[in-house]
C-alpha cells in the first residue's frame, strides 16, 4: 500500500457512493489530511478503512443508521477506531447500516438501502445490517472495513457481496464505543477482501481493554494464544442441522465442491450434529429483543434523541413524538423486547431462552476438539478442529423482493441468518469466505471459543 494507491481509492469514493450508497457520512478532508500526514511506517499505514456507522467517531456523526441519531456527533473515538489510528490507518466514511443494526439487507436505513456493486445491472440487496462495510470492499472503496456482527450482520453482507467477513469471539475486539445492540451478542467484525489485510487489522484490535468489562481478559487471551493450531492437517465437522433442501442447487454444487477441497487437501470431514442449532432463530428473537429494549431507553430525548420542541406526550403516550424518530423495524423490536421482559412473560420467554442458550453453548462443546476456554468443558477427544457451513440459504434478493417479502412478515427477513445465529449465541470465532470469485456465496468456519487464530489460519491457507 502507497500513499499513491490510498489516493486513488479515495478519489473513486463519490462515484461509487452516487452507484451504490455506501456511506452516510464522508470525511470529505480525508485525502488533505493524508497528505499533510507525518508518514511513518505502521502497520496499518495507508490503508483506508470504512466503519460502520454504530462505532463513534469524534470526527464525524455517528447515526446507527436512524433518524434519531442524524446530528450525534460522539465525544470521544470507540477503543477500535483509537487503535486503527494509532497503527496509521485512514478512515474514510462512515458506513451505511440497518437501523441500530436490525436487519439483514439494509433496507432498514433511514439513509435508504445500499446497493450490491456486484450486480450492476439489478438493484439487490448487499445483506445487512452491515451493508455499507460490506460493499465499501466490495465495490474496491476501502481495502477494509469494520462491522459489527449480532447475528450474522458481518458474515451474511461478505456472503452476499462474495467478499471474507470475520466475526471474532465474543469479547475479543473491544465493544467501547460501540452503540449497542445486544450487548450479550454484539462483536465488532473486519471485512476485507484479502487475507493479509484482514490479519493485520484483526492483529491490531485483538487487545484487552479494560474500558470493555467484557472484553476478554490477558490471561485467557495468553492461554488461548497457547493453544493454537499448528498443525498441517484438520477435523471438520459438518452439522447436520445446516443442510436445508431450500438451498440453490448451484449453491449446493458450490458448497459440496468446497468440500472436496477439503478433502483434497488431507483434512478429514464428518458430519456432527448441533440439536440445538434449530432452536437458535427463537432464542435469537428472544433474547436480542430484550436487551435492545433496555438499551434502547435511552433515547427519550433527554439523554440521546431530540426532544420535540412542542410536547413530549402524543395520546397519552409519554416521549411518543421523541420515539416516533425510530423506524417500524426498531419499534417493532422494542415492544417485543419489553413484552419478553414483563412480569407475564419473563420467565416462559426470557429465562426459557436464557437456558436454550446454554444447551446450544453445551452442543456446541461436545462436537470440538478443545475444551471451552471460558466455561471449561472437557473438549472431545474424537471431536473436530472446525464446522462448515453454508453463510447464507439463498443469492442476494432484488431490494424489491426483499421489501415485499418484509412486507408479508418481518419474520422471512429474520430466516435470512438461521445459519450465522447459532455461532453468535455461543460467541464462536466465525469467518465467511467466498469460494468462487465474484460469486455471491459464502461458506463459514466456526472455530472453539477463542481459537480466533487458528480459523483464520485455515482459512486462509485454502487459497
Ligand atoms: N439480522 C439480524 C437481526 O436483525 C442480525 C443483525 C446483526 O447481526 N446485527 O437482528
Amino acid at each position: 500500500m502507497s500513499l499513491r494507491s490510498a489516493i486513488t481509492r479515495i478519489r473513486s469514493i463519490p462515484e461509487l457512493q452516487k452507484k451504490y450508497n455506501i456511506f452516510i457520512t464522508l470525511d470529505r478532508d480525508a485525502e488533505q489530511k493524508l497528505q499533510d500526514k507525518e508518514q511513518k511506517d505502521q502497520l496499518l499505514s495507508y490503508l483506508v478503512a470504512g466503519i460502520k456507522d454504530n462505532i463513534v467517531t469524534k470526527d464525524m456523526r455517528t447515526t446507527c443508521g436512524s433518524e434519531i441519531l442524524n446530528d450525534y456527533v460522539s465525544p470521544y473515538d470507540a477503543t477500535c477506531i483509537k487503535m486503527l489510528r494509532d497503527s496509521g490507518s485512514i478512515i474514510i466514511g462512515k458506513t451505511n447500516m440497518d437501523e441500530f443494526g436490525m436487519g439483514s439487507g439494509g433496507l432498514h436505513s433511514y439513509f435508504k438501502p445500499v446497493i450490491n456493486p456486484l450486480f450492476d445491472d439489478q438493484k439487490k440487496v448487499a445483506g445487512g445490517s452491515s451493508s455499507g462495510s460490506a460493499a465499501a470492499v466490495a465495490a474496491g472503496a476501502v481495502d477494509f472495513a469494520l462491522g459489527t456482527d449480532t447475528g450474522g450482520s458481518v458474515r451474511l453482507p461478505a456472503a452476499y457481496t462474495s467478499i471474507l467477513g470475520f466475526k471474532p469471539s465474543y469479547g475479543r475486539i473491544s465493544r467501547h464505543g460501540v452503540i449497542a445492540y445486544a450487548q450479550s451478542l454484539d462483536c465488532v467484525g473486519i471485512l476485507a477482501k484479502e487475507y493479509y489485510i484482514l490479519k493485520k487489522v484483526f492483529s491490531v484490535l485483538d487487545k484487552h481493554d479494560d474500558k470493555d468489562p467484557t472484553s476478554l481478559s490477558k490471561e485467557l487471551r495468553e492461554k488461548a494464544s497457547q493453544r493454537t493450531k499448528k498443525n498441517k492437517t484438520f477435523r471438520i465437522g459438518i452439522p447436520q442441522e445446516f443442510i436445508q433442501n431450500s438451498i440453490p442447487s448451484e449453491m449446493r454444487t458450490t458448497y459440496l465442491n468446497f468440500v472436496e477441497k477439503l478433502m483434497s487437501k488431507g483434512h478429514e470431514v464428518f458430519p456432527v450434529t448441533i440439536p440445538s442449532a434449530k432452536d437458535s432463530l427463537p432464542i435469537y428473537y428472544t433474547l436480542t429483543p430484550a436487551e435492545a429494549a433496555s438499551n434502547l431507553s435511552r433515547y427519550d430525548g433527554i439523554r440521546y434523541g431530540e426532544r420535540d420542541e412542542k410536547r413530549d406526550i402524543q395520546d397519552g403516550t409519554l416521549f411518543a413524538p421523541t420515539r416516533s424518530k425510530f423506524g417500524t423495524e426498531v419499534q417493532n423490536r422494542i415492544i417485543l423486547g419489553n413484552y419478553n421482559l414483563c412480569s407475564a412473560a419473563f420467565k416462559d420467554h426470557y429465562v426459557k431462552a436464557q437456558k436454550l442458550r446454554v444447551k446450544l453453548i453445551n452442543d456446541f462443546d461436545a462436537v470440538f476438539r478443545l475444551p471451552n476456554l471460558l466455561f471449561g468443558s472437557k473438549g472431545n477427544e474424537n471431536g473436530v478442529d472446525f464446522i462448515l457451513s453454508l453463510t447464507a440459504t439463498n443469492y442476494p434478493p432484488t431490494i424489491d423482493s426483499f421489501h415485499k417479502a418484509d412486507l408479508v412478515s418481518p419474520t422471512n427477513e429474520y430466516l435470512n441468518d438461521v445459519f450465522t445465529m447459532p455461532m453468535s449465541l455461543a460467541g464462536l470465532p466465525t469467518l465467511s469466505l467466498p469460494p468462487l470469485k465474484n460469486v455471491p456465496i459464502g461458506v463459514q468456519l466456526t472455530g472453539q471459543y477463542a481459537d480466533d487464530i487458528s480459523v483464520i489460519d485455515f482459512c486462509s491457507s485454502l487459497e
